[in-house]
């Protein structure tokens, strides 16, 4: 997965380290809000984004070739399939990943920038391209698929066939942490482990398996693709990170050209699961994001009013003309600011004249701890608020808050 100082497999670690660990990856899941510890990068998932989507890198000198070729094709590839770039680090660059060979086991030091100089640890026995792809993934911001809010769809952790000390690779990420860009949970992942990954050693047969899939239908729609085998990027891949940096389109037909207006609504109940009193109506910031197919962003915020007595709050959102790629829409309960650690929810949607999104509709009356929304693109210039369809709607989107999925692990 995933975490940040992911990697201890194989690596001797003493229970004070793992403890150390978890107070770690508690922080980053945002269980721990009064630790007096910058979380800034997780807090904002753009904040550790590598600027001007290019990834500036120095390759030790201890390095062998061999594996310098690897470094150089798994970054190749990144860059075929991405818009991202990958530049040599100069003497005055002050945030960039150094490869070395240093230490037991394959792994990045951090998820996404974290600022100053990372490192992805490759030594012989990691010398295989898929690997190479998958520890560079984690440095521009990939968790583990398997660590996704929703795997537990998906797969079934299986515990039991691993050692209490490796439980730590299996835990699942809050929404304020992961953003899956609008993709689906995707078996055949770069970032997926393998089915028996971490498994106890001298296991045999099932007794080795520490993921079952568990959704069959959704694995055999997928291909059936080998889980855990890194050999290339998948499609959904290339899809998060060209959303995660906002990358523009690779052909026009990617976007939608017309007036986004973005409809939100949310329930009374927001950040309160157990609030039953519909006249509290408790404070919450809603930030949108769109990106055009130039990958040129437009952002509108939006505030509710504490206490209001309506339990319904409603706003639109009109984004402007463009051709547009996608959005996403943050949840906040506190106003944004530098140090805010707010986040509740980021999510990404594909913008859609005929919002397929609704597919995954709840009705309204279901939605009183969610935020909903819709969204619709008017081709015309002479859109009007508030003279949408959207008012007929009974059906819209919900975003689930997560607020009490903490580390639970199944
Ligand atoms: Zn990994």
């Amino acid at each position: 997965m995933i975490f940040k100082y992911y990697n201890f497999s194989s690596l001797p670690i003493s229970k004070e380290q793992l403890r150390d660990y978890m107070e770690r990856m508690d922080r980053a899941n945002g269980n721990s809000r009064d630790q007096n510890v910058s979380r800034a990068a997780i807090v904002d998932l753009e904040s550790n984004l590598w600027m001007d989507r290019t990834l500036r890198f120095k390759i030790d000198n201890a390095v062998p070739q061999q594996t310098k070729t690897l470094i150089h094709r798994a970054m190749r590839h990144w860059q075929e399939n991405t818009c991202l770039k990958f530049i040599q680090a100069s003497t005055h660059t002050q945030d960039y990943v150094k490869f070395v060979n240093r230490y037991n086991g394959c792994f990045s030091t951090h998820v996404g920038r974290e600022g100053g100089i990372q490192y992805i640890n490759l030594p012989f026995d990691c010398n295989h391209l898929g690997i190479v792809i998958h520890e560079i993934g984690h440095a521009l911001g990939f968790w583990h698929e398997q660590s996704r809010p929703d795997r537990d769809r998906y797969v079934r952790v299986n515990l039991n066939n691993t050692s209490p000390l490796n439980w730590f690779n299996f835990l699942k990420m809050r929404d304020s942490v992961v953003d899956h860009q609008g993709s689906h949970y995707d078996y055949g992942s770069i970032m997926h482990y393998h089915l028996n990954s971490f498994s106890k050693p001298g296991c045999t047969g099932s007794d080795c398996i520490t993921l079952s899939i568990s959704n069959t239908s959704e694995y055999v729609r997928q291909g059936s693709p080998l889980v855990g085998w890194w050999q290339n990027l998948s499609d959904q891949d290339i899809l998060q990170t060209n959303r995660f940096y906002s990358c523009p389109c690779r052909s026009r037909n990617e976007g939608i050209y017309g007036n986004l207006t973005i409809f939100l609504r949310h329930g009374s109940n927001l950040f309160n699961p157990h609030n039953t009193d519909p006249s509290v109506f408790p404070t919450a910031y809603v930030t949108v994001t769109a990106v055009d197919c130039n990958g040129l962003k437009t952002v509108r915020n939006s505030q509710t009013i504490q206490n209001k007595v309506n339990p319904r709050w409603d706003e639109w959102l009109v984004m402007g003309v463009r051709t547009w790629q996608f959005f996403r829409i943050r949840v906040w309960d506190q106003q944004i600011t530098p140090s805010s650690q707010s986040l509740t929810m980021s999510q990404t949607f594909t913008v859609s004249s005929t919002p397929k999104m609704r597919e995954k509709n709840c009705h309204n009356s279901d939605c009183t701890n969610f935020v909903v929304f819709d969204h619709e693109v008017v081709p015309s210039a002479n859109f009007r608020k508030g003279s949408s369809i959207l008012h007929k709607r009974t059906y819209v989107t919900c975003l689930l808050l997560n607020l009490l999925d903490t580390l639970v692990l199944h």
